[in-house]
């Protein structure tokens, strides 16, 4: 069977996603690979389908243990023999396991990177035609990424004992130049074939907004999203405990998870979210790698995270199904504060010598002010995020918070050259606390104590608030016009940058956000809404959308039924694409995507009946033209 057959076949789809296949391709040829893509770009098929067609077993390394599980169930239902082997089992479990799979009972075999040290399994693997060894989450055996694994350094002495060196695939959605040559160096790819697709994740809309009370503007949030899923991250267990009260006292079916929770109840409380018991997830940055839930709505940030990296990993969880979603970002100062405190105490995973110590706290500085310029600027965020991560973006989205914001622009270049001069005057000694004050003019105790009234700059900006001269600050430093040392006390400086404001007249422009009353504000959040792209059900009619309920009351039934999450049946977008095709008998049934031969095995005939029964037979038009 060709790859394309075996995609109809198995998985449904009848056509590849960018990259795929490719990467495919090479696997297939023999070549390492190495995949870097976003969430939901479709990485699990590119070494799936070469699992399938080539003639051994592939070992998929996989760091979380529910990762595995969800994985394999959707496999299983694929038709797809597979398994998983991590400390979730049983050792008689494990070695049942094991002698099934020398016996050529599975073609994927999922397995955390502890496992391959164990003697038993490395006897397996030494029996058993590997052809592909897979490595999930590949960042992880990088040093310089946030989610460093020591366990994953094991993987390559493992290759080196095996017999034969199987083709070897990894994948990962972290983008950064340093994590990509890690991974390509420490897991000794051979001139791997190293694809890279577009980071931009259309389906997304991305917002920043600075409530005055982060728990009101939650709540108000799900009011108007009410039965949507979505994941709310908070910096601290603190946090999540205090909100998680707070949502359930009033109503919300909500479930939380961080590591201070016994083991029991993470898992329990994982399950409710992902089996749609509880569709509100809130929780610290604990959980969510290797959730694959594909319906969740939303990601809220109730606090700024630690980097853009961790930003764009975290929201992306949201709209895995390729449906509108949105990622928002909840920002105050004291949230920059609170990490850097997180930041200066955090454990390290690994041994290090003391420059390569500061040279990680200067990384996790820099990565710190590249996220809160996110939550600053008035540009285009798409934009920024794709730039961070090395992508061209487009200049403006029009569907992010800022490019659907009204602005009013204001030229501040004077007061601009009068921070610049006092910066020099400063001399590179204080951050942006003490400059905004000294140009302020305040008589704060601190600054008395560095004496700052000495400087001629002293008290030139006093016609402005402190705070107005730090926004114009963080925008001069958002256009490099200013920088800050890269050490973990930021101190201001001036920039090449900085001379053509003083000498060539470069005009410095604040972008404000343009006042709105309180109804006239919701009135255009809606306007947006039906504006940007819609949910995939928004093109059924009102008869149709009638059915899409009937066939998710079916596929509800079902999962109960086989107790597995409503998703890994099929997506709404396969429901929806029902409901636009009305396939009436087996082959049309088959036409719909996300419908392969086991699938319509399984469940074909009862959303068949579903069908028939609501059209009586007679194609009708579900869906309204563009
Ligand atoms: P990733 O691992 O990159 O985050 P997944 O492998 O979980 O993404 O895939 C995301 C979703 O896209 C899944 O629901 C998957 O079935 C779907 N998908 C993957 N490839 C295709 C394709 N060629 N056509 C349609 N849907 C696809």
């Amino acid at each position: 069977m060709n790859k394309l057959d075996t995609l109809k076949k198995y998985f449904g789809y009848s056509a590849f996603r960018e990259g795929q296949e490719n990467l495919i391709d090479h696997i297939l040829q023999g070549r390492d690979v190495l995949g870097i893509m976003p969430t939901g770009a479709g990485k699990s098929i590119c070494y799936q389908i070469p699992a399938l067609l080539l003639p051994g077993i592939t070992l998929v390394i996989s760091p979380l243990i529910s990762l595995m599980k969800d994985q394999v169930q959707a496999l299983n239902q694929a038709g797809i023999h597979a398994a998983y082997i991590n400390s979730s089992l049983s050792e008689s479990q494990i070695s049942k396991a094991l002698k099934l799979a020398a016996g050529g009972q599975y073609k994927i075999i999922y397995v955390a990177p502890e496992r391959l040290e164990t003697y038993e399994f490395m006897q397996f693997a030494r029996q058993t035609e590997i052809s592909m060894l897979t490595v999930d989450e590949a960042h992880c055996i990088s040093q310089w990424g946030q989610d460093f694994r020591p366990s994953y350094l094991k993987i390559v002495q493992f290759i080196d004992r095996l017999e034969r060196r199987p083709v070897i695939s990894a994948f990962t959605a972290t983008a950064t130049e340093n994590v990509k040559e890690d991974i390509v160096c420490v897991l000794g790819l051979n001139a791997p074939y190293v694809l890279v697709t577009g980071f931009d994740r259309k389906n997304l809309y991305f917002a920043v907004e600075t409530p005055a009370r982060k728990d009101n503007y939650i709540m108000d949030y799900i009011r108007e999203h009410n039965a949507e899923s979505g994941i709310i991250y908070c910096t601290t267990r603190k946090n999540v405990d205090k909100l998680y009260g707070r949502l359930l006292a009033e109503g919300v079916a909500v479930t939380r998870y961080h590591a201070g929770l016994d083991g029991g109840e993470r898992r329990q409380n994982q399950e409710d979210f992902i089996y749609d018991k509880c569709p509100v997830m809130i929780a610290t940055n604990a959980f969510g790698m290797g959730i694959d839930k594909s319906n969740v709505r939303y990601v809220i940030h109730y606090n700024m995270p630690q980097s853009l990296e961790n930003y764009y990993q975290e929201a992306g969880r949201a709209g895995r199904d390729g449906e509108r979603a949105e990622c928002i970002l909840l920002y105050s100062a004291q949230d920059v504060m609170i990490n850097r405190f997180l930041l200066e105490h955090k454990e390290q995973k690994g041994e290090y010598g003391q420059e390569e110590l500061e040279t990680i706290a200067e990384r996790d500085e820099e990565r710190l002010q590249m996220i809160q310029y996110y939550c600053l600027t008035t540009d285009c965020l798409r934009e920024y995020i794709l730039r961070y991560f090395g992508e061209k973006g487009m200049a403006q989205c029009d569907n992010c918070g800022n490019c659907m914001r009204e602005y009013e622009e204001m030229d501040v270049t004077e007061a601009a050259v009068k921070i610049i001069t006092g910066v020099k005057e400063m001399r590179q000694r204080y951050g942006i606390n003490v400059t905004a004050g000294m140009l302020a003019g305040e008589n704060r105790a601190k600054l008395r104590e560095y004496r700052v009234d000495e400087y001629a700059s002293f008290g030139s900006l006093s016609d402005m608030r402190e705070t107005e001269i730090k926004e114009i600050m963080h925008q001069m430093l958002i256009e490099n016009l200013l920088a800050v040392t890269d050490d973990r006390y930021a101190l201001l400086r001036t920039t090449d940058a900085s001379e053509e404001v003083l000498e060539y007249g470069r005009r410095v422009i604040l972008k404000r956000v343009k006042k709105a009353p309180q109804q006239e504000r919701k009135q255009s959040r809606r306007e947006k809404s039906s504006r940007t792209k819609a949910r995939t059900s928004d093109i059924l009619n009102a008869r149709g959308l009638e059915l899409f309920e009937q066939l998710r009351t079916l596929r509800t039934a079902i999962a109960r039924e086989e107790n597995m999450p409503p998703y890994i049946i099929f997506s709404d977008k396969t429901l929806v694409d029902m409901c636009v095709k009305v396939p009436l008998g087996k082959a049309e049934m088959l036409d719909v995507s996300g419908v392969g031969e086991n699938k319509y095995a399984r469940y074909g005939e009862r959303f068949l009946s579903v069908i028939m029964e609501y059209t009586g037979g007679i194609r009708e038009k579900f869906y309204f033209d563009e």
